[in-house]
């Protein structure tokens, strides 16, 4: 595979906090990023010179982005299909508008998952009030309804406890095209994080323990406090996900470890799969020689990956919200390692930045 030296242009589709630790990341090896994001106020804007603000339809605009840099990758996965292609047929672009078209889409996902042998939950696809209705006379309940695109921390999920007014779960959840899952009564949340090159080599983080409150990822701990074997098939899932879905870049994917193996025999469940870097990996900058956001930039660069293997156990907290008021505090801390994404305006539930604790070697 072709590699692109030091010097090259990173493209990343979006300008949130994952681009702008990715360009951070870059920069560390001698790369440029140029950013394409709509928002005038986005995180990574601060810190690369390079950018294109416009709209994802603005096929103009993503046809000369893509023009001037050597290779694109994206750090958020609802990217409108229409725009990847726009960008794929003037440079590189990694992970592929065929990754995107499943995982932004819940159902995609999970038949993908299941036709490869990996568990999900049990699902059924739901089009209006009326469907939803009639689900609600079959389908086990508890359940959660979720908008099957677009929704993000816990944004478009309505849990069904009972059979409830099916017109006001199906408003409530945004009133498109819906999935509802059997509710998952898990031991715990784990996820792992592969990257992988174009000629297929990979390279897998450990499984690490996620924490949600209020459906939005509040803390990770590295290691996650599961049996070694169970660990390592959550890396096996991971990988073969990557491999199947023919990712180049990152995938991180999100799991469910039940008590015990479920009605289909599967301990460890998929739930959701983002093919950039993950909010469950930012400990990895601080625990690992080389971060997922530098994995990133060797993987779409095609450069040798660098060890995954963690020197630390470590526990990061997102700060979120006004959270980001304790930043004074936090600097003093010893072993902790502090993150702020620069955003002006906080707002409740926002992530404003991070920070990881580490505990001790690994
Ligand atoms: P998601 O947007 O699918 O990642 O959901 C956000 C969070 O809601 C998950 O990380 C879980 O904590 C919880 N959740 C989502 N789906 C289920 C489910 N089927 N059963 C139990 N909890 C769930």
């Amino acid at each position: 595979m072709k590699t692109l030296p030091p010097g090259s242009i990173i493209g990343i589709l979006g300008g949130g906090q994952l681009a702008r630790m990715t360009a951070l990341a870059a920069a560390r090896l001698g790369y440029q990023t140029h950013i394409f994001c709509p928002g005038k106020d986005e995180p990574a804007l601060q810190v690369t010179p390079l950018h294109t603000r416009a709209a994802w339809d603005d096929r103009a605009a993503l046809q000369k982005f893509a023009g001037a840099v050597d290779v694109v990758t994206l750090e958020w996965e609802n990217v409108p299909i229409a725009a990847l292609e726009a960008v794929a047929r003037k440079a590189p672009l990694y992970p592929s508008a065929g990754v995107l078209r499943v995982a932004q889409d819940r159902i995609a996902e999970k038949t993908f998952a299941r036709k490869i042998g990996i568990g999900t939950t049990d699902f059924t696809a739901i089009h209006s009030a009326a469907e939803l209705a009639q689900a609600m006379k079959s389908f086990p309940l508890p359940a959660i309804l979720k908008s099957t695109r677009m929704g993000y921390d816990g944004k478009g999920q309505v849990k069904i406890s009972r059979p409830t007014d099916p017109a006001k779960a199906w408003k409530e959840m945004g009133g498109k095209a819906g999935i509802l899952e059997a509710f998952v009564d898990f031991a715990c949340e784990v996820s792992v994080i592969v990257a992988r090159r174009a000629d297929g080599a990979m390279e897998a983080y450990p499984a690490i323990e996620n924490i949600h409150r209020n459906h939005i990822l509040a803390e990770s701990r590295a290691p996650a406090r599961i049996p070694p074997a169970l660990a390592r098939q959550a890396q096996q899932i991971a990988r073969k996900l990557a491999q199947k879905l023919g990712v180049v870049g990152l995938l991180a994917i999100e799991m469910f470890v039940l008590k015990n193996p479920g009605a289909h025999g599967h301990r460890i469940l998929m739930n959701e799969i983002a093919p950039r870097p993950h909010n469950s990996g930012h400990w990895t900058t601080d625990a690992c020689a080389t971060s997922q956001f530098e994995q990133l930039v060797r993987a779409v660069c095609g450069l040798p990956f660098g060890d995954p293997a963690p020197h630390s156990r470590a526990v990061m907290h997102n700060l979120l919200g006004r959270d980001i008021e304790h930043w004074p505090d936090l600097l003093k801390k010893s072993h902790a390692c502090v993150h702020l994404y620069g955003k002006a305006k906080t707002r409740k539930g926002r992530k404003m930045g991070h920070v990881t604790f580490l505990k001790g070697a690994w």
